[in-house]
């Protein structure tokens, strides 16, 4: 529960979930503005959902809530709906990983409802962010799916290939896959290029990680060197696959992905910058 009252110099803010979209303020500036915190204690829309607040963030100077209104809509003609990746590719008045960890909250409420081992009804723990059984004493955690994600070089060349979803949008990115149970990263790395593309990887190197909350996965981005093999893509998950000189990319992913850092990183490494 949030605490009653919020000094208010305080940037308060709350993050409200209505089926899969955010909801916003609705008027033509340039950035998603999301409702202040006290239209929670106001709006009559909500007063159903006073005891389902989530604090999602606290600071000196900030503090977040979430209600996730689930499958209602929010009636508000000072309101509208986004979409989680219009927000992402958009900008927010909020930082954009408040949202992710909110719809991964919001998620992972509304998919724990009942125990999985025993049908139970669960309850919310009060400390952490877990739901329990009483019955069984199960416990469990909102879910995160690690994911590698790797960015290959060979000479003056990145590996870039485009899955089954991205031949609308023609874009081509590095290759990514779900860690396996019982696989270390490396091991991950490994083994998705070899069933993805066909190729051998040596030298490869932490970069960086991104929370990517469609629906709770955590990137961990390497970057490799070409090791041995000729390109041979599966078929299912990846269409097409080529080396692209790093001066003359395909449409690659933006920045905000770290799919585009981790080829923004690959060029510099190529050329020593
Ligand atoms: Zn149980």
């Amino acid at each position: 529960m949030p605490p009653k009252t919020v000094p208010t110099h305080m940037i308060k803010k709350c993050i409200v979930f209505s089926q899969n979209q955010v909801v916003v303020h609705n008027d033509d500036q340039d950035i998603f503005k999301l409702p202040q915190w006290q239209m929670l204690q106001d709006h009559p829309e909500l007063s159903a959902y006073q005891d389902q607040i989530v604090t999602i963030a606290v600071a000196p100077d900030y503090h977040v809530n979430m209600i996730d209104l689930r499958q209602a809509t929010f009636d508000d003609a000072d309101y509208v709906s986004a979409g989680l990746r219009d927000i992402l590719m958009g900008s927010a008045d909020i930082n954009f990983e408040y949202i992710a960890k909110a719809w991964q909250y919001a998620l992972f409420l509304r998919t724990h409802q009942f125990c999985g081992q025993c049908g139970a009804k669960m309850r919310q723990v009060g400390w952490e962010m877990a739901r329990h059984c009483d019955v069984c004493q199960h416990r469990v955690y909102p879910r995160v799916s690690p994911c590698i994600i790797v960015a290959i070089r060979h000479e003056d060349k990145i590996l870039l290939a485009q899955g089954n979803r991205h031949t609308s949008t023609n874009l081509y990115s590095t290759l990514a896959g779900f860690v396996e149970s019982g696989e270390s990263l490396e091991q991950a790395v490994h083994r998705e290029v070899m069933e993805e593309v066909g190729v051998q990887l040596k030298n490869i190197e932490y970069f960086d990680s991104q929370p990517w909350p469609f629906p709770h996965s955590l990137m961990m981005g390497f970057v490799a060197e070409y090791a041995g093999g000729d390109i041979k893509v599966d078929g299912k998950e990846i269409l097409d696959a080529q080396w692209f000189h790093y001066n003359a990319l395909p449409n690659i992913p933006s920045k905000i992905s770290i799919a585009g850092r981790l080829i923004e990183h690959t060029q510099k490494l190529i050329t020593g910058s």
